[in-house]
């Protein structure tokens, strides 16, 4: 797969990298054996971008994938952490967990407004410190939200931003209301024009738009300013269809099977609001001790009815 340079990082990135998050125990919950040969497979078929969080759980299967073969992947990970310390002991953590001396780009996780980024200072402060002692190579921000991509391409200490976007513009966030598609491409754009190395997420809106699969990777190829958008992959086909979709050799009919995906509510982004309690019409989502929206899977039956008006997207459907 074709490679090509993240903005001023010196770093090549694969035009598709994988989102790791899928084979961990929030998603699929595969095995690590399962989950690693999957990744395995990918990299041999010339995926060489990973894209990992302390949160997810997930380096036991890219250790597991990478032992006895020579590849070297470039490694994202990130931390959901505030202080200083918590980012350090993320970093310290994935150097031990990935047995690696340094990871290739680390990340604040999530950022979501201007006051979520002062909150961040001392874990902003830390990854600028591990990265001039060469612990990390690249540094940035994940984020929903447009105006964070807007404020954090103006700081000249930020090397890559991984942003959201995807044709339907699901999930994207300015402050406390919905941006649109069009001021994230705004964005997007202007960041790269800054130097910014720029990859994305839900390029298929957390799994509402895999019924549109090509027309949603096409979206994405065709914007200006990205790099690479990060799928999530649980099988080895799905790894051989964005193969054909890269190299031109896809059927164009292809649509993929949605008959086995079930719908998942993600606890870190979910913030409680109650609209999906109200839409569900088989009454399969109730709000959990700590106030967070969770599905009852005896009850749920994966119509897809909730995910959209989601204000966080945080229902995924995999
Ligand atoms: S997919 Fe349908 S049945 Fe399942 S939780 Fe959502 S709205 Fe309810
Ligand atoms: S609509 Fe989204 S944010 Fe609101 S309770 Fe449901 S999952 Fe949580």
């Amino acid at each position: 797969m074709k490679k090509n340079l993240l903005g001023n990082t010196g770093i090549k990135v694969t035009e598709v990298g994988f989102g790791v998050l899928t084979v961990g125990k929030t998603q699929l919950n595969l095995s690590v054996e399962e989950g690693a040969s999957v990744l395995r497979y990918a990299l041999e078929r010339g995926i060489n971008f990973l894209d990992t969080a302390e949160y997810y759980e997930t380096y036991p299967y890219i250790k597991k994938a990478l032992k006895g073969t020579n590849f070297e992947p470039v490694i994202v990970s990130k931390s959901l952490g505030l202080s200083f310390s918590s980012m350090s002991k993320a970093i310290e953590n994935a150097r031990i967990a990935l047995n690696r001396d340094y990871i290739d780009i680390f990340l604040l996780h999530e950022v979501r407004n201007d006051p979520d980024w002062d909150y961040r200072s001392g874990a902003w402060e830390c990854l600028q410190e591990a990265k001039s002692k060469g612990l990390v190579k690249a540094i940035g921000v994940s984020t929903h939200h447009v105006d964070i991509v807007a404020k954090t391409s103006e700081i000249k200490e930020i090397d890559v931003l991984f942003p959201l976007i995807n044709f339907r513009g699901l999930g994207i966030r300015k402050g406390i209301v919905f941006g649109t598609r069009e001021e994230m491409e705004a964005e997007i754009k202007k960041a790269a024009a800054a130097g910014k190395g720029i990859f994305v997420m839900k390029v298929f809106g957390g799994g509402n738009l895999t019924g549109h699969y090509l027309e949603a990777i096409q979206y994405v190829r065709e914007l200006e300013g990205i790099t690479s958008m990060m799928i999530g992959f649980g099988h080895h086909h799905e790894i051989d269809r964005i193969l054909e979709v890269m190299d031109g050799t896809i059927d164009p009919e292809y649509k993929p099977d949605l008959t086995l995906k079930r719908i998942r509510i993600d606890q870190g982004d979910c913030e409680g609001c109650g609209a999906c309690i109200k839409r569900c019409p088989n009454h399969a989502i109730f709000r959990n001790k700590f106030g967070i929206a969770e599905v009852d899977h005896e009850l749920c039956l994966t119509c897809g009815y909730c995910a959209p008006i989601c204000p966080v997207r945080a229902i995924i459907m995999f």
